[in-house]
């Protein structure tokens, strides 16, 4: 490794110094990170790995940077995924799909509608990267990454080791997975396949694609249509963080016992829930919050969207410790009003 102004480079990748992560969230949050590295391949990687300079450092691994809220500067490295590409092998009316940790999520999707490979099109234009889509077990619209995640790859920080993860290893749950829990922080995952399908079963149980479907006049929506419909239907409801920050929802919809949620039913009988298997109730975060009065409330430079309760943003200037004293003031009115103390989906940093 050799330095050259505020640059080291390392054979195949170039660390810098003191770098604004403002571009790097979707939050758009100004703070900095000590060091910045960006990883275009496996070999890059495990190079990096085996380097002296990371063996002192705390690390984050960054996708798209669309699930994170930075409170303040970051004093350690940032790996930076950007490992591409997609391929793909058939097996009768399956396909193997698997593509590089840095594959913006919404391409992935869209090279597979257009080569006709069903499965995640209800996911269509989720922020991030592949490489993160296991990490919370993405989903939208009545699908989860776990309805059509094969494998995936990764190496193990501590070792360097490479390891492939199964379904079974991933451990995933709703926005949960073995990687936020007793793997957190320990891998780096580099590439990930989906096991998709070329004979298409349309996914169209949830209501709000229905009925844009039909004011479409599409009685037999293809894979393209379902994609372009849920697209349409995200860019109506979400804030596009290119112009106001955020990090979609900043909530997990609370899963509770059924006793737990009879006692809050009997006193809110309007209160928007789903049955969540093996007794539990899933409640609805976003109404929960706009029922304390947070929806679309402005609090200096951050709030709630006007369309969405669940989503906090950044009103241009606000700090990540502003954010997240207005999450705070959140969950504290819901659990006064409600019992429920609301989870947090963002990772916070
Ligand atoms: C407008 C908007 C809408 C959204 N809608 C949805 C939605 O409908 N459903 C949904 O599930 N999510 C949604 N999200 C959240 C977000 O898009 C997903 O969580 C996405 O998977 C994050 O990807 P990322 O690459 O940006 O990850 P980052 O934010 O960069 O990282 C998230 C976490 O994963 C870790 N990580 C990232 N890459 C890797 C890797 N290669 N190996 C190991 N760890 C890694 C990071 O360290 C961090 O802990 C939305 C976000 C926004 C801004």
């Amino acid at each position: 490794m050799y330095p050259i102004a505020n640059q080291f480079i390392l054979s195949m990748t170039i660390f810098q110094e003191n770098i604004s992560l403002k571009p790097y969230n979707t939050f758009s949050i100004p703070v900095s990170s000590h060091y910045f590295a960006e990883v275009f391949s496996s070999s890059a990687l495990e190079e990096l790995l085996k380097s002296e300079l990371i063996k002192e450092q705390q690390l984050l691994i960054l996708g798209g940077g669309s699930n994170l809220l930075f409170t303040k500067d970051f004093d350690g490295l940032v790996i930076k995924m950007s490992i591409p590409g997609i391929s793909e092998e058939i097996h009768g009316d399956e396909v193997i799909v698997t593509a590089g940790a840095g594959v913006v999520w919404n391409d992935f999707v869209n090279y597979c509608v257009q080569k006709g490979f069903a499965g995640v099109e209800n996911l269509s234009l989720i922020p991030g990267t592949v490489g993160a889509s296991p990490i919370q077990n993405i989903g939208a619209y009545g699908v989860e990454l776990k309805d059509v995640f094969e494998s995936c790859s990764a190496y193990e920080i501590a070792t360097g080791k490479r390891r492939s993860f199964n379904h079974q290893d991933c451990r995933f749950g709703y926005r949960d997975s073995i990687f936020k829990n007793e793997l957190k922080g320990q891998y780096i995952i580099t590439e990930v396949s989906f096991r998709l399908s070329r004979v298409a079963s349309i996914n169209t149980q949830y209501g709000a694609i229905q009925e844009e479907l039909v004011k479409r006049g599409i009685a037999h929506p293809t894979i393209a249509d379902v994609s372009a419909v849920v697209s349409h239907i995200r860019v109506s409801k979400l804030p596009d963080p290119s112009t106001i920050g955020n990090a979609g929802s900043f909530f997990k919809n609370p899963v509770i016992e059924e006793d737990a949620f009879q006692k809050i039913f009997e006193k809110f009988p309007e209160l928007v829930h789903y049955p969540a298997g093996n007794g539990k109730v899933k409640l609805a975060a976003g109404w929960l919050i706009e029922q304390c009065g947070f929806k679309g409330k402005v609090v200096g430079q951050t709030g709630t969207w006007k369309n969405q309760a669940l989503v906090l943003v950044n009103h241009g200037q606000a700090s990540g410790q502003e954010v997240y004293s207005f999450s705070e003031n959140i969950i504290d009115t819901v659990a006064a009003r409600f019992g429920v103390r609301l989870e947090r989906e963002v990772n916070i940093l």
